[in-house]
């Protein structure tokens, strides 16, 4: 079984996780992986919200999972896995002929709104998939969007300062009709006519 917990930032993914993982009294049959990629919490499932860490073994790729399981696991916890590389059949495979429990966290999408990374692929492997609401940064309904204050040059950049979570009106209000017109409409345009 693999259950992803997704959202925009904020949203309290970790903590989703750190729930099924507080509530598993066999500490010796769970693996917690992180990607090495995510340079903010180094190898660690951390919540400022709960103030807990647990330690995790920092992995590049998919394929490292194997490496460090063993006959007595049965749960595994990936978060950041937008951030992961390798060969996502990994999962599917230990979840369907291992019969292991994967939960995984990530962020949907982009702060441009696309979709991030190899997550549409996450998704669809995903046997539950929660969509978690943070809330907006302005006014305080459920947000379902990331926002990035100010200019970046990487498409993909790792931590989360000048992050914020954003309902669509208040995402409207803060880029500007005519900016999201261009950032979203063009980047299909461009995508579709190059294949
Ligand atoms: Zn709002």
């Amino acid at each position: 079984m693999i259950k992803t917990f997704t959202g925009p930032m904020h949203s309290g993914k970790t903590e989703n996780m750190l729930d099924v993982y507080n509530g598993i009294y066999n500490k010796d049959c769970i693996k917690v992986f992180k990607p090495l990629k995510d340079t903010r919490d180094f190898c660690l499932m951390k919540s400022k919200t709960y103030d807990q860490e647990v330690p995790a073994i920092g992995i590049d790729r998919f394929e490292e999972i194997l490496e460090h399981i063993d006959e007595k696991t049965r749960t595994i916890f990936l978060d950041e896995v937008q951030l992961m590389d390798g060969n996502l059949s990994v999962l599917s495979y230990l979840s369907i002929a291992e019969d292991m429990d994967i939960y995984l966290g990530g962020l949907n999408m982009t702060s441009e709104q696309d979709p991030f990374l190899l997550m549409p692929q996450v998704l669809a492997i995903s046997d539950k998939v929660e969509n978690i609401p943070a809330s907006c940064y302005d006014c305080g309904r459920e947000a379902t969007l990331t926002y990035y204050e100010g200019e970046k040059s990487d498409a993909i950049k790792v931590g989360d300062e000048g992050y914020f979570p954003l309902c669509a009106r208040c995402l409207v209000k803060r880029r500007g009709r005519d900016k999201i017109k261009k950032l979203m409409l063009s980047k299909r345009v461009k995508e579709n006519t190059s294949e």
